[in-house]
Protein backbone atom coordinates (compact mmCIF):
# COMPACT_ATOMS: atom_id res chain seq x y z
CA UNK A 1 0.00 0.00 0.00
CA UNK A 2 1.23 3.45 -0.76
CA UNK A 3 2.66 5.70 1.81
CA UNK A 4 -0.20 7.97 1.54
CA UNK A 5 -2.76 6.03 2.43
CA UNK A 6 -0.78 4.48 5.11
CA UNK A 7 -0.30 7.36 7.08
CA UNK A 8 -3.63 8.07 7.02
CA UNK A 9 -5.10 4.83 8.36
CA UNK A 10 -2.69 5.49 11.07
CA UNK A 11 -4.05 8.36 11.47
CA UNK A 12 -7.55 6.90 11.95
CA UNK A 13 -6.70 3.75 13.62
CA UNK A 14 -4.58 6.05 16.70
CA UNK A 15 -7.94 8.69 17.09
CA UNK A 16 -10.52 5.27 17.34
CA UNK A 17 -7.94 4.13 19.89
CA UNK A 18 -7.25 6.65 21.89
CA UNK A 19 -11.08 8.12 21.87
CA UNK A 20 -11.98 3.85 22.64
CA UNK A 21 -9.27 4.01 25.70
CA UNK A 22 -10.39 7.59 26.44
CA UNK A 23 -14.01 6.89 27.14
CA UNK A 24 -13.52 2.93 28.41
CA UNK A 25 -10.62 2.21 29.41
CA UNK A 26 -8.44 5.57 31.19
CA UNK A 27 -6.61 3.38 32.97
CA UNK A 28 -5.01 1.03 30.38
CA UNK A 29 -4.34 4.40 28.28
CA UNK A 30 -1.98 5.49 31.31
CA UNK A 31 -0.26 2.53 30.68
CA UNK A 32 -0.24 2.41 27.02
CA UNK A 33 0.35 5.85 26.80
CA UNK A 34 4.13 5.98 28.56
CA UNK A 35 4.90 2.80 27.02
CA UNK A 36 3.89 2.74 23.67
CA UNK A 37 1.89 5.70 22.09
CA UNK A 38 4.26 8.10 23.52
CA UNK A 39 8.06 6.33 22.42
CA UNK A 40 6.50 6.17 19.01
CA UNK A 41 5.08 9.85 18.36
CA UNK A 42 8.86 11.09 20.14
CA UNK A 43 10.93 8.99 18.08
CA UNK A 44 9.32 10.12 14.54
CA UNK A 45 8.87 13.48 16.17
CA UNK A 46 12.80 13.42 16.76
CA UNK A 47 13.61 12.01 13.52
CA UNK A 48 12.24 14.68 11.68
CA UNK A 49 12.87 17.90 14.03
CA UNK A 50 16.27 16.51 13.23
CA UNK A 51 16.75 17.18 9.78
CA UNK A 52 14.47 20.48 9.96
CA UNK A 53 17.82 22.96 10.82
CA UNK A 54 20.04 21.59 8.05
CA UNK A 55 17.45 21.53 5.44
CA UNK A 56 15.70 25.23 6.27
CA UNK A 57 20.14 26.24 5.79
CA UNK A 58 21.03 24.32 3.10
CA UNK A 59 17.53 24.82 0.96
CA UNK A 60 17.41 28.38 1.29
CA UNK A 61 20.80 29.17 -0.22
CA UNK A 62 20.27 26.72 -3.11
CA UNK A 63 17.42 28.85 -3.33
CA UNK A 64 18.49 32.11 -3.04
CA UNK A 65 21.70 30.79 -5.55
CA UNK A 66 19.48 29.30 -7.85
CA UNK A 67 16.85 31.68 -8.40
CA UNK A 68 20.21 33.53 -9.54
CA UNK A 69 19.38 37.33 -9.68
CA UNK A 70 18.22 39.46 -6.40
CA UNK A 71 15.79 41.20 -8.28
CA UNK A 72 14.03 37.55 -9.23
CA UNK A 73 14.43 36.83 -5.22
CA UNK A 74 12.72 40.24 -4.28
CA UNK A 75 9.67 39.97 -6.79
CA UNK A 76 9.22 36.65 -5.11
CA UNK A 77 9.71 37.40 -1.56
CA UNK A 78 7.02 40.23 -2.29
CA UNK A 79 4.36 38.31 -4.11
CA UNK A 80 5.23 35.49 -1.16
CA UNK A 81 4.79 38.33 1.68
CA UNK A 82 2.36 39.89 0.17
CA UNK A 83 0.07 36.45 -0.45
CA UNK A 84 1.19 35.31 3.25
CA UNK A 85 -0.91 39.02 4.67
CA UNK A 86 -3.04 39.15 2.45
CA UNK A 87 -4.86 34.90 2.93
CA UNK A 88 -4.18 35.46 6.75
CA UNK A 89 -6.31 39.04 7.24
CA UNK A 90 -9.10 36.41 5.19
CA UNK A 91 -8.53 34.07 7.67
CA UNK A 92 -9.51 35.52 10.69
CA UNK A 93 -11.94 37.41 8.94
CA UNK A 94 -13.82 34.27 8.22
CA UNK A 95 -13.08 33.06 12.00
CA UNK A 96 -14.85 36.43 12.95
CA UNK A 97 -18.06 35.70 10.86
CA UNK A 98 -17.96 31.95 12.00
CA UNK A 99 -18.18 33.21 15.61
CA UNK A 100 -20.46 36.03 14.94
CA UNK A 101 -23.20 34.21 13.55
CA UNK A 102 -23.14 30.63 15.80
CA UNK A 103 -22.00 32.45 18.77
CA UNK A 104 -20.39 29.55 20.37
CA UNK A 105 -20.13 31.77 24.38
CA UNK A 106 -23.86 31.94 24.13
CA UNK A 107 -23.97 28.02 24.27
CA UNK A 108 -23.98 26.73 27.39
CA UNK A 109 -22.90 27.87 30.65
CA UNK A 110 -19.05 28.51 31.12
CA UNK A 111 -17.30 28.45 34.52
CA UNK A 112 -15.97 32.41 34.31
CA UNK A 113 -14.65 31.92 37.93
CA UNK A 114 -12.18 29.59 37.82
CA UNK A 115 -10.88 30.35 33.98
CA UNK A 116 -7.12 31.31 35.14
CA UNK A 117 -4.14 31.53 32.20
CA UNK A 118 -1.30 33.22 32.93
CA UNK A 119 0.06 35.69 29.44
CA UNK A 120 3.56 36.22 30.42
CA UNK A 121 5.10 33.95 27.92
CA UNK A 122 4.18 35.85 24.88
CA UNK A 123 7.18 37.28 23.06
CA UNK A 124 6.54 40.65 21.59
CA UNK A 125 6.28 40.66 17.83
CA UNK A 126 8.00 43.81 17.40
CA UNK A 127 11.03 41.96 18.99
CA UNK A 128 11.03 38.97 16.85
CA UNK A 129 11.10 41.07 13.83
CA UNK A 130 14.30 43.42 14.97
CA UNK A 131 15.67 40.30 15.49
CA UNK A 132 15.88 38.41 12.23
CA UNK A 133 19.53 39.78 12.25
CA UNK A 134 21.34 37.11 13.73
CA UNK A 135 23.90 38.20 15.95
CA UNK A 136 25.52 35.17 15.97
CA UNK A 137 24.15 32.36 13.23
CA UNK A 138 25.19 29.46 14.99
CA UNK A 139 23.45 30.18 18.34
CA UNK A 140 20.65 30.78 15.89
CA UNK A 141 21.01 27.14 14.53
CA UNK A 142 21.60 25.89 18.31
CA UNK A 143 18.14 27.44 19.22
CA UNK A 144 16.23 26.78 15.59
CA UNK A 145 15.75 30.38 15.43
CA UNK A 146 13.92 29.77 11.94
CA UNK A 147 13.81 34.00 11.29
CA UNK A 148 17.48 33.99 11.84
CA UNK A 149 18.53 30.75 10.05
CA UNK A 150 16.43 31.84 7.01
CA UNK A 151 18.28 35.24 6.83
CA UNK A 152 21.86 34.16 7.17
CA UNK A 153 20.92 31.72 4.31
CA UNK A 154 19.94 34.05 2.05
CA UNK A 155 22.65 36.26 2.76
CA UNK A 156 25.23 33.23 2.22
CA UNK A 157 22.85 32.67 -1.11
CA UNK A 158 23.02 35.63 -2.60
CA UNK A 159 26.86 35.85 -2.05
CA UNK A 160 27.38 33.05 -3.86
CA UNK A 161 25.50 34.06 -6.72
CA UNK A 162 27.31 37.27 -6.64
CA UNK A 163 30.53 35.22 -6.41
CA UNK A 164 30.02 32.91 -9.38
CA UNK A 165 32.62 30.36 -10.69
CA UNK A 166 34.90 31.44 -7.74
CA UNK A 167 32.52 29.57 -5.15
CA UNK A 168 31.27 26.70 -7.38
CA UNK A 169 32.88 24.34 -4.80
CA UNK A 170 30.72 25.46 -1.78
CA UNK A 171 27.71 25.43 -3.65
CA UNK A 172 28.26 22.21 -5.11
CA UNK A 173 28.76 20.88 -1.33
CA UNK A 174 25.30 22.75 -0.49
CA UNK A 175 23.63 21.25 -3.21
CA UNK A 176 25.10 17.76 -2.19
CA UNK A 177 24.20 18.25 1.91
CA UNK A 178 20.85 18.81 0.25
CA UNK A 179 20.46 16.05 -1.62
CA UNK A 180 21.56 13.68 1.68
CA UNK A 181 18.95 15.58 3.89
CA UNK A 182 16.51 14.98 1.20
CA UNK A 183 17.77 11.36 1.21
CA UNK A 184 17.01 11.06 4.68
CA UNK A 185 13.46 12.68 4.66
CA UNK A 186 12.61 9.61 2.86
CA UNK A 187 14.07 7.39 4.77
CA UNK A 188 12.24 8.61 7.96
CA UNK A 189 8.90 8.90 6.35
CA UNK A 190 8.67 5.30 6.08
CA UNK A 191 8.34 4.93 10.09
CA UNK A 192 5.86 7.71 9.34
CA UNK A 193 2.32 5.65 10.11
CA UNK A 194 3.69 4.56 12.99
CA UNK A 195 4.65 7.77 14.64
CA UNK A 196 1.46 8.99 13.31
CA UNK A 197 -0.45 6.67 15.39
CA UNK A 198 1.37 7.34 18.35
CA UNK A 199 1.21 10.84 18.19
CA UNK A 200 -2.31 10.79 17.63
CA UNK A 201 -3.46 8.00 19.96
CA UNK A 202 -1.51 9.77 22.63
CA UNK A 203 -2.94 13.42 22.00
CA UNK A 204 -6.64 11.71 21.65
CA UNK A 205 -6.61 9.87 24.43
CA UNK A 206 -5.49 12.42 26.88
CA UNK A 207 -8.27 14.55 25.95
CA UNK A 208 -11.35 14.29 28.16
CA UNK A 209 -13.99 13.48 26.39
CA UNK A 210 -16.43 15.60 28.73
CA UNK A 211 -14.03 18.56 27.87
CA UNK A 212 -14.18 18.14 24.24
CA UNK A 213 -18.56 17.79 24.73
CA UNK A 214 -18.87 20.89 26.79
CA UNK A 215 -16.70 23.15 24.23
CA UNK A 216 -18.08 21.29 21.29
CA UNK A 217 -19.90 24.41 19.39
CA UNK A 218 -16.34 26.20 20.23
CA UNK A 219 -14.92 23.21 18.34
CA UNK A 220 -16.93 22.71 15.98
CA UNK A 221 -16.40 26.74 14.75
CA UNK A 222 -12.57 26.71 14.73
CA UNK A 223 -13.20 23.42 12.50
CA UNK A 224 -15.55 24.84 10.50
CA UNK A 225 -13.56 28.02 9.49
CA UNK A 226 -10.78 25.82 8.97
CA UNK A 227 -12.33 24.09 6.10
CA UNK A 228 -14.13 26.84 4.61
CA UNK A 229 -10.55 28.82 4.98
CA UNK A 230 -9.21 25.85 3.06
CA UNK A 231 -11.54 25.66 0.02
CA UNK A 232 -12.20 28.62 -0.78
CA UNK A 233 -9.28 30.80 0.00
CA UNK A 234 -6.49 27.86 -1.40
CA UNK A 235 -8.95 26.14 -3.41
CA UNK A 236 -9.50 29.63 -5.23
CA UNK A 237 -5.66 29.91 -5.26
CA UNK A 238 -5.19 26.93 -6.77
CA UNK A 239 -7.88 27.20 -9.06
CA UNK A 240 -7.94 30.77 -10.02
CA UNK A 241 -3.92 32.07 -9.63
CA UNK A 242 -2.51 28.92 -10.36
CA UNK A 243 -5.19 27.54 -12.45
CA UNK A 244 -4.69 23.87 -11.43
CA UNK A 245 -6.90 21.71 -10.00
CA UNK A 246 -7.90 21.82 -6.34
CA UNK A 247 -8.57 18.33 -6.09
CA UNK A 248 -5.38 17.63 -7.57
CA UNK A 249 -3.49 19.69 -4.82
CA UNK A 250 -5.32 18.31 -1.89
CA UNK A 251 -4.95 14.91 -3.10
CA UNK A 252 -1.05 14.99 -3.45
CA UNK A 253 -0.23 16.97 0.02
CA UNK A 254 -2.24 14.88 1.67
CA UNK A 255 0.60 13.04 3.65
CA UNK A 256 1.97 16.41 4.47
CA UNK A 257 -1.23 17.62 6.29
CA UNK A 258 -1.68 14.26 7.94
CA UNK A 259 2.03 14.79 9.36
CA UNK A 260 1.08 18.45 10.39
CA UNK A 261 -1.97 17.37 12.02
CA UNK A 262 -0.12 14.62 13.97
CA UNK A 263 2.72 16.89 14.84
CA UNK A 264 0.83 20.19 15.63
CA UNK A 265 4.11 21.37 14.43
CA UNK A 266 4.65 23.41 11.04
CA UNK A 267 8.32 23.49 11.81
CA UNK A 268 8.71 19.68 12.51
CA UNK A 269 6.38 19.02 9.18
CA UNK A 270 8.50 21.21 6.76
CA UNK A 271 11.01 18.76 5.42
CA UNK A 272 8.10 16.45 4.08
CA UNK A 273 5.79 19.32 3.22
CA UNK A 274 9.11 20.48 0.80
CA UNK A 275 9.46 17.50 0.27
CA UNK A 276 5.54 16.91 -0.74
CA UNK A 277 5.48 19.93 -2.84
CA UNK A 278 8.94 19.40 -5.01
CA UNK A 279 8.28 16.15 -5.85
CA UNK A 280 3.92 15.87 -5.89
CA UNK A 281 3.10 19.58 -6.71
CA UNK A 282 6.11 20.68 -9.03
CA UNK A 283 7.22 23.32 -7.45
CA UNK A 284 10.67 24.06 -8.40
CA UNK A 285 13.09 23.21 -5.94
CA UNK A 286 14.56 27.25 -5.49
CA UNK A 287 10.74 28.44 -5.09
CA UNK A 288 9.74 25.43 -1.91
CA UNK A 289 13.10 26.04 -0.29
CA UNK A 290 12.01 29.96 -0.28
CA UNK A 291 8.76 30.10 0.49
CA UNK A 292 7.76 26.92 2.29
CA UNK A 293 10.30 27.64 5.37
CA UNK A 294 9.30 31.25 5.25
CA UNK A 295 5.52 30.42 5.59
CA UNK A 296 6.34 27.69 8.49
CA UNK A 297 7.46 30.39 10.46
CA UNK A 298 5.60 33.61 9.65
CA UNK A 299 2.16 32.25 7.90
CA UNK A 300 -0.22 30.77 9.92
CA UNK A 301 -3.85 30.75 8.60
CA UNK A 302 -5.15 27.83 11.02
CA UNK A 303 -3.88 29.56 14.06
CA UNK A 304 -5.45 33.42 13.18
CA UNK A 305 -8.34 31.38 12.66
CA UNK A 306 -8.58 30.03 16.24
CA UNK A 307 -7.48 33.62 17.42
CA UNK A 308 -10.58 35.01 15.63
CA UNK A 309 -13.01 32.76 17.01
CA UNK A 310 -11.53 32.53 20.42
CA UNK A 311 -11.69 36.31 20.71
CA UNK A 312 -15.28 36.48 19.93
CA UNK A 313 -15.84 33.23 21.77
CA UNK A 314 -14.28 34.93 25.08
CA UNK A 315 -16.09 37.95 24.84
CA UNK A 316 -19.65 36.64 24.40
CA UNK A 317 -18.85 34.44 27.67
CA UNK A 318 -17.71 37.21 28.78
CA UNK A 319 -20.78 39.22 27.96
CA UNK A 320 -18.42 42.19 26.27
CA UNK A 321 -19.45 43.59 22.62
CA UNK A 322 -16.98 44.48 20.36
CA UNK A 323 -17.31 47.32 18.18
CA UNK A 324 -16.38 47.64 14.41
CA UNK A 325 -13.37 49.49 15.13
CA UNK A 326 -12.16 46.47 17.82
CA UNK A 327 -12.96 43.92 15.24
CA UNK A 328 -10.43 45.71 12.83
CA UNK A 329 -7.77 45.88 15.80
CA UNK A 330 -8.50 41.97 16.14
CA UNK A 331 -7.68 41.41 12.25
CA UNK A 332 -4.56 43.42 12.83
CA UNK A 333 -3.06 42.28 15.91
CA UNK A 334 -3.85 38.56 15.06
CA UNK A 335 -2.17 39.09 11.40
CA UNK A 336 1.36 40.21 13.57
CA UNK A 337 0.10 37.41 16.27
CA UNK A 338 0.37 34.67 13.59
CA UNK A 339 3.57 36.34 12.05
CA UNK A 340 5.20 36.50 15.65
CA UNK A 341 3.79 32.33 16.27
CA UNK A 342 6.63 29.63 16.43
CA UNK A 343 5.83 26.67 14.41
CA UNK A 344 5.75 24.13 17.13
CA UNK A 345 2.98 22.96 19.27
CA UNK A 346 0.31 25.33 21.39
CA UNK A 347 2.06 28.62 20.66
CA UNK A 348 -0.42 29.78 18.84
CA UNK A 349 -2.56 29.95 21.57
CA UNK A 350 0.12 32.20 24.02
CA UNK A 351 -0.27 34.26 21.23
CA UNK A 352 -3.59 34.80 21.95
CA UNK A 353 -2.85 36.58 24.90
CA UNK A 354 -1.80 39.66 22.73
CA UNK A 355 -4.79 39.64 20.62
CA UNK A 356 -7.41 39.86 23.57
CA UNK A 357 -5.50 42.75 25.57
CA UNK A 358 -5.62 44.83 22.40
CA UNK A 359 -8.98 44.91 22.79
CA UNK A 360 -8.64 44.88 26.49
CA UNK A 361 -10.52 41.18 26.73
CA UNK A 362 -10.10 38.94 29.83
CA UNK A 363 -6.47 37.17 29.16
CA UNK A 364 -7.91 34.52 31.69
CA UNK A 365 -10.77 33.46 29.40
CA UNK A 366 -8.06 31.72 27.53
CA UNK A 367 -8.13 29.38 30.61
CA UNK A 368 -11.75 28.42 29.04
CA UNK A 369 -10.16 26.75 25.87
CA UNK A 370 -6.97 25.74 27.01
CA UNK A 371 -8.01 22.04 28.06
CA UNK A 372 -9.25 20.91 24.17
CA UNK A 373 -6.72 23.71 22.22
CA UNK A 374 -4.41 19.98 21.65
CA UNK A 375 -6.81 18.85 19.43
CA UNK A 376 -7.25 22.20 17.76
CA UNK A 377 -3.82 22.73 17.36
CA UNK A 378 -3.53 19.57 15.61
CA UNK A 379 -5.87 20.61 12.47
CA UNK A 380 -5.10 24.35 12.35
CA UNK A 381 -1.25 23.12 12.00
CA UNK A 382 -2.64 21.00 8.91
CA UNK A 383 -4.05 24.42 7.59
CA UNK A 384 -0.66 26.50 8.06
CA UNK A 385 1.18 24.41 6.07
CA UNK A 386 -1.37 23.88 2.92
CA UNK A 387 -1.65 27.51 3.19
CA UNK A 388 2.33 27.69 2.52
CA UNK A 389 1.98 25.02 0.07
CA UNK A 390 -0.78 26.78 -1.91
CA UNK A 391 1.13 30.34 -2.16
CA UNK A 392 4.66 28.83 -3.23
CA UNK A 393 1.95 26.81 -6.00
CA UNK A 394 0.66 29.98 -6.92
CA UNK A 395 4.40 31.34 -7.34
CA UNK A 396 5.55 28.34 -8.83
CA UNK A 397 2.88 28.53 -11.72
CA UNK A 398 3.15 32.69 -11.99
CA UNK A 399 6.82 32.44 -12.49
CA UNK A 400 6.78 29.74 -14.85
CA UNK A 401 4.75 31.56 -17.05
CA UNK A 402 6.50 34.77 -16.73
CA UNK A 403 9.77 32.57 -17.80
CA UNK A 404 7.78 31.21 -21.06
CA UNK A 405 6.51 34.62 -21.43
CA UNK A 406 9.94 36.50 -21.61
CA UNK A 407 11.53 33.60 -23.68
CA UNK A 408 8.53 34.19 -26.12
CA UNK A 409 9.33 37.72 -26.62
CA UNK A 410 12.82 36.97 -26.53
CA UNK A 411 12.71 34.27 -29.38
N1 LIG B 1 1.08 24.44 16.23
C1 LIG B 1 0.99 25.49 15.27
C2 LIG B 1 2.01 25.30 14.18
O1 LIG B 1 3.05 24.76 14.40
C3 LIG B 1 1.15 26.84 15.89
C4 LIG B 1 0.00 27.09 16.82
O2 LIG B 1 -1.05 27.54 16.35
O3 LIG B 1 0.12 26.83 18.01
O4 LIG B 1 1.78 25.65 13.06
Amino acid sequence: MKLTGRIIIALIAGAIVGLLLNIFAPNVYNVLDPYLFTPLGRIFLNLISMLVVPIVFLSIILGAAGLGDPKKLGRIGLKTITYFLITTSIAIIIGLIVAGVVQPGEAGNFDVESAEFSAEKAPPVGETLLNIIPKNPLDAMTQGNMLQIIAFALFIGLALTALGEKTKGVLNLVEQGNDIMMYLVGVVMKFAPYGTFGLIASAIGSQGWSAIKAMGIYMICVLAALIIHGLLTYGGTILLLARKSPVWFFKNFAPAMSVAFSTSSSNATLPISMEVAQTRLNVPKSISSFVQPLGATINMDGTAIMQGVATLFIAQVYGIDLSLGELATVVLTAVLASIGTAGVPGVGLIMLAMVLSSVGLPVEGIGLILGIDRVLDMARTAVNISGDAACAVYVAETEKKKTIKAQRSGA
